[in-house]
Order: structure tokens, then sequence, then C-alpha cells
């Protein structure tokens, strides 16, 4: 069965103890919103994934996830973290392929593909981001640039490796400005994704892959969004900075 996730991401926000705080909070108020294939994850900054997972320790559906992770297992690569030492601390996620990722840090998809091998080999789960810019939209290129996104970044993966994935669409027109895409316009997205991963790896594993959307959802149109028969619950920026519009998201799993 598919599993339904709320993602947060916070990005770069919240100092150490206001991540405590949030965190705590979203723990208190989960515990009575999800159900057995539900999942909440929190991707914070480095430095607060440490402690938040010893907070969620105890629970068996919130999870702790980085925003980024270096491909490489070791070295002489300043200013970085390797999957390992996220596995280290607890954390389970790691975002990969975020447009900011792609936009101001030049992560390609040649890039994203090792990536997504470092992190699987320890164990960790991609939440991998694919999504296009309004020009890309708005010219007709979208179906083709999500095709490439993922097929150039993850079809190297047996069958077995690629169903440890989460799909994120999060189109970049979307990403914190307010403007979601239409239910109809992210469904299309998403049945059209989860056809492209039935050509390659079949429709039972199609069918397994939970596939998030992300970009301005917030606790008004979160409903709508995930009522659609392929969106699978969502990744969250700016409302995850709030838990009581966290958990207003949470609760949509369930109605
Ligand atoms: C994101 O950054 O992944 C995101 C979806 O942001 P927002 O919800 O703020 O648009």
């Amino acid at each position: 069965m598919r599993k339904k996730i709320v993602a947060g991401n916070w990005k770069m926000n919240k100092s150490y103890s206001e991540g405590l705080s949030l965190f705590s909070e979203v723990l208190n108020m989960v515990k009575d919103e999800i159900r057995g294939e539900q999942a909440v994850v929190v991707c914070a900054p480095y430095i607060h994934l440490n402690a938040l997972s010893a907070l969620a320790k105890e629970s068996n559906q919130v999870f702790v996830g980085a925003q980024n992770v270096h491909q490489e297992a070791s070295g002489a690569y300043t200013g970085e973290i390797s999957t390992e030492m996220l596995s280290s601390v607890g954390v389970e996620y790691v975002i990969l392929g975020h447009s900011e990722r792609r936009q101001y840090f030049g992560e390609d998809n040649a890039l994203l593909a090792k990536k997504v091998d470092a992190t699987l080999k320890n164990n960790l789960k991609p939440i991998f981001c694919i999504g296009e810019t309004l020009g890309e939209r708005e010219s007709g290129q979208h179906f083709n640039i999500i095709k490439s996104q993922l097929a150039e970044a993850t079809f190297h993966l047996s069958a077995e490796d690629f169903s440890k994935i989460v799909i994120a669409y999060e189109p970049v027109w979307a990403i914190g400005t307010g403007v979601t895409a239409s239910s109809e316009q992210a469904q299309e997205i998403h049945a059209f994704i989860r056809k492209e991963i039935a050509a390659k790896y079949g429709t039972e594993v199609a069918e397994d892959i939970t596939i998030l959307y992300g970009g301005s959802c917030n606790p008004k149109n979160a409903g709508e969004l995930f009522a659609q028969k392929d969106i699978d619950g969502g990744l969250i920026g700016g409302a995850s900075l709030k838990s009581r519009d966290f958990i207003d998201i949470v609760k949509v799993l369930n109605s």
C-alpha cells in the first residue's frame, strides 16, 4: 500500500532553540493525527538533526530528514556532510534535487544520480524533487523536463532500489510564491510521473511509489490537492515553519 507522507522543508530557517521548540510542538500535536500507512518527516538544517532525531526516537511515524547531502562517502570536501554522518545521528530521509539546489548550487541530473546512489547505499530514503520552471511550462516543455529529471537521476536504479524513493513534484513557479498548481495541473503531472515509472519498472512499482506535491501548499488548499488520485501528500516549505499550519496539513491526510 502506498505510504502517505507530509514532509516539512524548513530550508535555512530557525535557530537551534527555535527548531527544538517547533519540532516538539509538531511531535506533540501529531501523535493523535496519523495512522498506519502515514508518516510525517521534518527536514531541518544540519545542526538540528541530531537533537530532533533523539526527540523523534519514540515515534514510529515522525521522522527526521536532511535537505541535502554530499555524494562522496568521506574526504576533503570542506563544509560538506556525508550520508554516513546523517545515518549516524538517526536521520532517515534526505531531500535531493530541490529546485533551490538546482538553481543556486548548480546541481544537475548527473550529480543528483550520484547523490541518489550515495543516499540509498546508506539506507536513507531520498525525497527526490522534480519540477518545471514557468518558462518551461509556458513553452510546453514541462512533460519533457519532468521525464528527463526523473530518468537521468533515478532510472539507472534497480526496481528494488527505486521502490525506496519518494518523489516530490514541485513546479518551480509555485515554490514560495503563494501560487499553487491547480489540483488538475498537479494531478496531470503526478499521473504522468506514475505512467513513466510504470513504463520503466512496471505497474506494481509505479502504484506503490509515494508522489508528493510541493509548492505553496497550505491548510486551505491541501484538501483538494491531496484528494487527487495520484497525490500522496505534500512537501511543505513556508507552512512547515508554523506548527499549527503544518499539523492542519497533516490532518488532511485523514479527511
Ligand atoms: C519547498 O521549498 O519545497 C516548498 C514546497 O516551499 P513552499 O511550500 O514555501 O512553496
